[in-house]
């Protein structure tokens, strides 16, 4: 089903377990599955009832929701570019959701995709040649931090001054090349020859989201990461080229985090967070109206992910929610954000040339 979203934007929801606290204070449930595409919520107005692409009940495992997302990457490989990102408030499960749990127990859908690549890969060894590279990136109120450069400290400067040099050496900016295929200009952009590889940089990566986090006393939920790799395949029979891209975003908590006592740096940073989602909304919405006018630059999160919505995109986006009375505001934002989305169109496209055209480019 997921395979046949071309020029769609899917919306899958997940309700996460209710939490050892939640359940110690007997919390209410209030959201729940009722078919494999509607979820319903109790309100104090009565029952509200939404429709997406699928619903996952708090039983799904890790495996159920990979299972439908296995072809999407099958369609990456095929050339396509394929964007899978969660949406929702902080502790509505949207980490575990792309990473998994910390010992890695219920790995999520960003290993699984790892995995995945390389499997269909090692498949059509003998049919394709591959190449696979990738960029690891998290926005941090409006600046892009390359995560696969660790900070340094250099000698006879102050954290500050060097954490300066080193924002400066690798400042990374969105770019669009000719095909409309965003990249990162001035990130590391490694190659990687096994899933092995590229899990390795990731946990590189997760540990340096760590260190700018602690450093500016954030958690990981007041940013976004987002992970971007590249297949780009050679038909060995025919020579022909093709190039797709996989983005997988752990967006940053959707609620509104300006809640009275929030200190200057926690307003900036709900400010960022709120100015980046409300972009998100309207480059999605301006799409499912399908106005001449896209706005993808007001915001650095919209630029990164302009090549994922709308275009020449297949896209899924996860909307997590809690299952808790005491989360029913955010809940249901969440989902009226989510219903907005699930009305775009696109045109999915594959970026293949012909081996004469990817000849002449290499001359
Ligand atoms: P977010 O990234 O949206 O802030 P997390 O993914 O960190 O939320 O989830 C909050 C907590 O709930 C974590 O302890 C996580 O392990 C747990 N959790 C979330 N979703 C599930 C799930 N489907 N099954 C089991 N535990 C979950
Ligand atoms: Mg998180």
């Amino acid at each position: 089903m997921v395979e046949e979203m071309k020029g769609k934007i899917r919306v899958f929801c997940r309700i996460r377990p209710a939490s050892r606290t939640e359940s110690a204070q007997s919390e209410t449930v209030v959201v729940e599955k009722v078919d494999e595409f509607s979820v319903k919520v109790e309100t104090s107005r009565g029952d509200r009832e939404f429709q997406f692409d699928r619903v996952f009940s708090s039983e799904a495992s890790q495996t159920d929701l990979f299972l439908d997302m296995s072809r999407l990457i099958q369609s990456a490989i095929d050339g396509y570019n394929v964007c899978i990102f969660a949406y929702g408030q902080t502790g509505s499960g949207k980490t575990f959701t792309m990473v998994g749990d910390k010992d890695q127990k219920n790995p999520g859908i960003m290993p699984r995709t790892f995995n995945a690549i390389f499997d269909i890969i090692t498949e059509n060894r003998n049919k394709f040649e591959y190449r696979v590279s990738t960029y690891m990136l998290e926005l941090y109120n409006d600046r892009l931090q390359d995560l696969l450069v660790t900070p340094t400290t250099a000698a006879g400067s102050s954290a500050a001054e060097s954490q300066q040099f080193q924002a400066a050496a690798h400042r990374v900016e969105i770019k669009r090349n000719r095909k409309g295929v965003v990249f990162a200009q001035g990130a590391e952009k490694k190659d990687v020859s096994n899933a092995r590889e590229l899990y390795a940089l990731f946990k590189q990566a997760c540990a340096n989201r760590h260190i700018s986090a602690t450093k500016m006393n954030v958690e990981s939920s007041r940013s976004h990461l987002i992970v971007g790799i590249t297949v780009e395949s050679r038909n060995l029979t025919n020579g022909s080229v093709s190039s797709g891209k996989v983005s997988l975003v752990d967006l940053a908590g959707s609620e509104r985090a300006a809640k009275t006592g929030a200190k200057d740096h926690q307003l900036k940073e709900a400010n960022f967070i709120n100015k980046s989602l409300s972009a998100l909304g309207d480059v999605i919405s301006a799409l499912s109206a399908e106005l001449p006018h896209v706005p993808y630059r007001n915001s650095k999160l919209t630029q990164v992910m302009r090549d994922s919505l709308g275009g020449n995109a297949k896209t899924l986006m996860i909307v997590n929610v809690s299952p808790s009375g005491c989360n029913l505001d955010e809940t249901l934002t969440s989902l009226c954000y989510a219903t907005r989305v699930k009305n775009i169109t696109n045109i999915a496209q594959r970026n293949v040339e012909s081996k004469e055209i990817a000849h002449l480019k290499e001359v």
